[in-house]
């Protein structure tokens, strides 16, 4: 994927703060933090959205998760953090190379799913 930003990253091209690295996934610092602790985690594969994984995936889906609260408390969140996947237009997503946010910090971080 020539033109993906993320698989940049993944090829070194373009600088990022990584924080944890192995054969399947990449961590980093996003960019414009929206919190304290705010880190992406991509597979180097290049998978274009959540939308578009298939069952070959499910192992790479599950060791993304099975990472991200190892990586949270790596960056301090020992009292809990939140995961996001964007995918699509709806779901507001910018960058389209699968990635899970991880966000935490200190304080409680605000509802973001608001009920009538
Ligand atoms: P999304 O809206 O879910 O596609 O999120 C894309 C994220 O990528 C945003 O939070 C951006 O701040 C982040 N981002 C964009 N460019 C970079 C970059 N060069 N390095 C790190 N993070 C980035
Ligand atoms: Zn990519």
């Amino acid at each position: 994927m020539e033109d993906c930003l993320f698989c940049k990253i993944i090829r070194g091209e373009i600088p990022a703060t990584k924080i944890h690295e192995d054969e399947d996934t990449l961590a980093f610092l996003d960019i414009h933090p929206a919190a304290p602790v705010h880190l992406l985690l991509v597979p180097k594969q290049h998978i274009g959205s959540l939308s578009e994984v298939d069952a070959s995936h499910q192992p790479l889906l599950g060791k993304m998760l099975w990472l991200a609260p190892r990586l949270a408390a790596s960056q301090g969140c020992t009292d809990g953090f939140r995961t996001i996947i964007n995918t699509g237009r709806v779901g507001g997503q910018e960058v389209f190379h699968l990635h899970l946010h991880i966000i935490g910090g200190k304080d409680r971080l605000p509802a973001m799913i608001h009920h009538d």
